[in-house]
């Protein structure tokens, strides 16, 4: 289960406080090395954690006291306000063109879950808004990228725009945006090229397709399974692409809780999905305050 590990250790620090009267400046210091301990173990980014301690130990000390919780209560209730703060604050809704379409481009490593991510925010689209999605295949590395859209175009009955893999991926975009402009597509979801890590060439690529395409979104795809690691090459395609928003994938899993926790401050970009299982149905709008709630069990 995600953040199982999280979870156990921070209760089992907040439940030592339990019973306890007012909390002396030491009770917190050691609470608060316990809680840095639980962050780090699950593969939250080390600034990230630092700035978070800092900001809760900072609070627990000045707190006054508050006559409806008990002071484990009040740590609880900051500690939770600080993850939800780290973690955004607010859900964030996807940026929407004035002028059809809008247009999403999906970016991230290999094995991410960009193609399938692709596919499930045109299911959430259609449900929400009865949309008419156009996906354009733009990972021409792949083959089997390609069948794969086109598979999720079948079950979701919507057009998937290919020219094979022998064409260059921005000539391929724009010949999908025709298409998308004669159809009145009101969104276009571009699938792109992955690798097994950051290189120039792919980058490159990226970039020319942003400047064609002038995306309302670029949605960096992160696989919540890589921890802080996905915060870093989040980081990495910011750099070069500014992306608009981050979606977390693979939440099923049993995610420790570095990559939720660490994305956010070091992008600075807001997560706006977060991905629950393989199928179509499974994205949600990340909310914060409900993914801290979660996290503290
Ligand atoms: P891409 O290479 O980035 O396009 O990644 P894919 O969309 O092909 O996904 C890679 C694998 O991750 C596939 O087996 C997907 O079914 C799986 N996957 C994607 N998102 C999720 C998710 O939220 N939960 C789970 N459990 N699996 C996911």
């Amino acid at each position: 289960m995600a953040f199982e590990g999280l979870s156990e250790r921070l209760n089992k620090v907040f439940s030592s406080l339990r019973g306890k009267g007012k909390l002396s400046d030491e009770d917190i210091r050691k609470v608060m090395r316990e809680v840095r301990m639980a962050l780090l173990e699950a593969d939250v980014n080390f600034d990230v954690v630092k700035k978070f301690v800092k900001s809760v130990r900072e609070r627990a000390l000045g707190a006054e006291v508050m006559e409806s919780l008990t002071p484990s209560q009040q740590v609880v209730k900051i500690v939770d306000e600080e993850l939800t703060k780290i973690m955004g604050q607010e859900a964030v809704p996807l940026n929407k063109s004035k002028h059809i379409p809008t247009i999403i481009m999906m970016v991230g490593l290999q094995g991410a879950g960009k193609t399938t991510t692709a596919g499930k925010l045109a299911n959430r689209l259609k449900h929400e808004e009865k949309a008419r999605p156009l996906f354009i295949a733009g990972d021409v590395y792949r083959p089997a990228a390609i069948e794969q859209l086109k598979t999720i175009g079948q079950q979701l009955d919507v057009p998937v725009f290919d020219e094979g893999t022998d064409h260059d991926p921005v000539d391929i975009v724009r010949d999908g945006l025709k298409v998308a402009a004669e159809n009145k597509n009101d969104y276009v979801i571009i699938d792109t090229a992955g690798r097994l890590e950051i290189d120039e060439q792919l980058m490159d690529e990226l970039k020319r397709i942003k400047e064609l395409a002038h995306p309302d979104e670029i949605l960096f795809v992160a696989d919540s399974m890589t921890g802080q690691v996905a915060a870093k090459v989040a980081h990495g395609f910011d750099e070069q692409l500014d992306i608009t928003g981050v979606v977390l994938t693979k939440l099923d899993g049993d995610t420790r809780g570095g990559a939720a926790l660490s994305i956010r401050d070091v992008t600075g970009k807001p997560i706006k999905f977060i991905g629950q299982g393989e199928k179509l149905d499974q994205l949600d709008v990340f909310h914060p305050d409900r993914m801290a709630n979660r996290i503290l069990g």
